[in-house]
Order: structure tokens, then sequence, then C-alpha cells
């Protein structure tokens, strides 16, 4: 009698699994294998989370009621040390994203060679409708449910989309309280009063334009004679935004979710700033033109920043682009059909696993700073941060040159090859 397979067929997704985000991270992952030539059975391996956990939190809500919003942890892989990855509180929060994008921190954490394996979580929920009390509950209750897993030496949470420095200090100190002392070591991307480190908050955005200077140089322009448009004007977007201008290029078009504003003179940043706190939000900005983020990504310019949430460039508007140079800030922005026809037309993608590296590199130096308790100056990180972003372009781009490959490819087949060869040195327990 014929019966089911105790394991799943090589190459299937486990049901809990089938997300939209994480078959567009297997679907790299598959098309880096025949360039990565790694053990099959490795490959395999690398194809699944090791780990996921799988939460109910009930909030006390400020009204008297009771919420019960729905929270995962999903760690990709152990390989190389403890894992790493943020925590995001969205309405679109699901356990598949949520392994995809750990095994995206995975691959990250790999090329810039840091010693973590990638992880990833979230609380489905709509930040915008809780208090900071509801928030803080929230948050608590779910460091509490993470307990089990998380640890300094284990899995190390940061902030993501619609979490913060505050949510670390609530996370650090509801970790210490079960332990007993403080462990700043626990989480990154922390208040400085509480153990966080200087260009934290900064290093994402400022890693983008690392690593968008040093492409724009090697193909043979410059930042000055740019003209740029960023997608998501958050923490990644904004700081993004501000380095591109500092460093002389013009940035003509910026968006958040509800909109963007354009004006091919190059936007007055510190204005719009100030504008958008009294406004709460960059529409009508005085002298631009306001465009919907559809109209943004379709805006001519030198370099698009894409720096909101995924699937912005997909197979409905890739064709219709007007870049010279795509750079992803935030991650999985560029779907595998959006991929594929910015490959045809020529127009060269910065993948998210490398230029959005600076915030993970700056994580680590948190942590290592922590341990140490011994804490950096922002010259010494800022020096470290460009050594590990230029060592890791370089890495991708002679890859990329050397094999004929396009840089995601290039980034995914060294950080495949890097945990390959680790899990391969140390095996399969027991
Ligand atoms: P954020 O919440 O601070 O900012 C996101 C920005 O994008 C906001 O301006 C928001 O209004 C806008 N936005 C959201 N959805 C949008 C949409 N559908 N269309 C247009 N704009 C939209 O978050 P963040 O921390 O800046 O993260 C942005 C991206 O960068 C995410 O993909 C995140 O995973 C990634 N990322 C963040 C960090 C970090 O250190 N914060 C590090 C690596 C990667």
């Amino acid at each position: 009698m014929a019966t089911e397979p105790a394991t799943t067929r090589r190459g299937e997704l486990p049901p809990e699994l089938d997300d939209p985000l994480f078959r567009q991270a297997i679907g790299q992952f598959d098309g880096a294998l025949p360039n990565a030539g790694i053990d099959p059975f490795v490959a395999e391996v690398l194809r699944y989370p090791e780990r996921a956990l799988s939460v109910s939190i009930p909030v006390r809500l400020d009204d008297g009621s009771l919420g019960i919003y729905p929270g995962y942890r999903v760690q990709h892989s152990s390989v190389l040390g403890p894992t790493k990855g943020g925590i995001r509180y969205d309405k679109a929060v699901t356990l598949g994203e949520c392994a995809a994008l750990a095994m995206w921190m995975t691959w990250k954490c790999a090329l810039l060679r840091l010693p973590y394996g990638g992880a990833k979580g979230g609380v489905r929920c709509n930040p915008r409708n809780l208090s900071l009390g509801e928030r803080e509950r929230l948050t608590r209750r779910f460091t509490a449910e993470l307990l089990p897993i998380i640890g300094p030496q284990r899995d190390i949470p940061a902030p993501d989309m619609a979490t913060d420095e505050q949510t670390m200090a609530w996370m650090m100190d509801t970790y210490s309280m079960q332990v007993g002392h403080a462990v700043p070591e626990i989480v990154t991307g922390k208040p400085l009063s509480v153990g966080g480190s200087i260009l934290r908050p900064e290093a994402t955005g400022i890693g983008v334009v690392m690593v968008v200077e040093e492409a724009v140089r090697r193909l043979g322009t410059s930042l000055e004679s740019s003209s740029c448009v960023v997608q998501g004007y958050g923490k990644v977007g904004a700081v993004a935004a501000h380095e591109l201008a500092v460093r002389g290029a013009r940035v003509v078009g910026v968006s958040d979710i509800a909109g963007g504003v354009h004006d091919e003179r190059g936007l007055d940043l510190k204005a719009l700033d100030q504008w958008r706190d009294e406004h709460e939000g960059i529409a009508g900005f005085p002298g631009s033109q306001d465009v919907s983020n559809a109209e943004l990504l379709e805006l001519p310019c030198d370099v698009l920043v894409l720096a909101a949430t995924e699937n912005q460039v997909t197979g409905a508007n890739a064709a219709n682009l007007q870049t010279k140079l795509v750079a992803e800030g935030a991650n999985g922005p560029t779907s595998l059909e959006g991929d594929e026809i910015l490959g045809e037309r020529g127009i060269p993608v910065l993948p998210d696993i490398l230029t959005n590296a600076g915030g993970v590199a700056v994580s680590y130096f948190e942590w290592v700073q922590d341990i140490q308790r011994l804490f950096w100056g922002p010259d010494e990180i800022r020096s470290r941060l460009a050594d590990l972003m230029g060592d890791a372009l370089s890495r991708v781009w002679d890859l990329s040159q050397s094999e004929g490959l396009p840089f995601r490819r290039a980034a995914l087949v060294t950080s495949i090859r890097e945990v390959a060869e680790a899990l391969e040195a140390r095996g399969i327990h027991p």
C-alpha cells in the first residue's frame, strides 16, 4: 500500500509557508543554486527555516476590551551564529512573510561576513490604531511569549516597520526583568541610554548611499551629476534621501504611504521635513507637484531608491520605469517578474541583501559594544561600516563581472556559498 512520504518532497513548499513573499525568496534561491554549485542536500537544508514560533498575544486595550494578536518569530539558520532580525508591526504580517525575511537576513549577514544567521518576527496588527500604552503592553507580552527562543547568544531582535527604539527598550526591559539583571545585548536598535549605538538609527539609510555612491562611480558617473527618486520617506528612505543630497545628488521625488512629491529642480529636504512634521505628511509641499506612488516609481531619474515595502516593482510596472539604476533599501521590493523585466531592459538592481545591510552591520557593532561594555565613537563606527559595505560590494561586483551574473544573483551566490561551506564543515547533528 502506498504511504505518504514523511518529509516534504524536494522542492515542495510546506503549506504553512506557502506565501507570495516566501515563494519570491525561494524563487531567488532556486535561481542562484546552479551558479552556487553547492551540495544538493545542503541546499535542501537551507531552503527551509530551522525554527518558527507562532503565538497569540492577548492585550488589554484602553477601552477595557481584550484584543488578541497573532505574532511570529522565524529563525532561518543558526549555522554561522545566533540569529538576527527585525520585528515588524503590520497588518500584512504572516508566518510565510517572516520566513522569507528571515531567509534574506541569513544571506545578508553571510554577505557581510557577520557571525549571525537570519531571523524575522512580527505581529499582525494595525499599529496606527494602537495607543502608546497598548503598544507597550503588546510588546511586553510578545517578548514574554518569545522568551523560550530568544537570547543574546540565540536570537537577537531589532526594529523593523513600525517598531522603533522605544519598542526595543521595552523588549530589553521585559527580558532583563525575567533574568534579574540588565541585558542590553538581547536586542539592537535601542536608545543610547540603555546601550544603543551611535549611528544605528541612520545606519541603513547611510549604508544604502555608500553602496549607491560606489556603484555609480564604478558605472562611470557620480552622485553630483545624478537625479534620485526615493520611495518611502521613513527610517530608511528619509535618511537615504538626506545623505544623497549631502553627497551632491539632486533628490527630485520622495513619497510616503499617502503619495509623493516631485520637483525636477531638486527638493529642499529640510523644508520638506518641517512641512511633514506640521502637516502629518509630505503631500502639498509648496513648490512641488503631488504624485501618486505609482507615478513616482515611473519618474525619469538616474537612481531609484526603493525604501518603502515589498513588491513595489512588479510585472505590471517594471517596463515603465525610467531610471538607470535601482537600489533596494526595502526588503523584497522587486518581484521575480519585475526583476526579470529590469534585467531584460539592462537596468541594474543593487539588491536588498547588499544595499540595506548597513542596519544589521551597525546592529552587530551595537551587540559587540554591549557585550564588551565598551562603546565606540561616531568616526570609528562610520569607518567600520564603510569598510564592511565596501568589501561586500567589491565581492559582489567581482563575482558579477567574472561569472557574468546580475548583482542580485552574484550577491545570493556569494552568501549561499558562505553558509553552505560552514554547514558542510559543521555537518548535520546527530
Ligand atoms: P518605516 O515604517 O520607518 O518607513 C516606511 C516608509 O514607507 C514610510 O514613509 C511609509 O509611509 C512608506 N510606505 C509604507 N508602505 C508603502 C507603500 N505601499 N507605498 C509607498 N510608501 C509606503 O520603515 P523602515 O524601517 O524605513 O523600513 C522600510 C523598509 O526597509 C522595509 O522593507 C524594512 O524591512 C527595510 N529595512 C529596514 C531597516 C531598518 O534599519 N529600519 C533595515 C533593513 C531593511
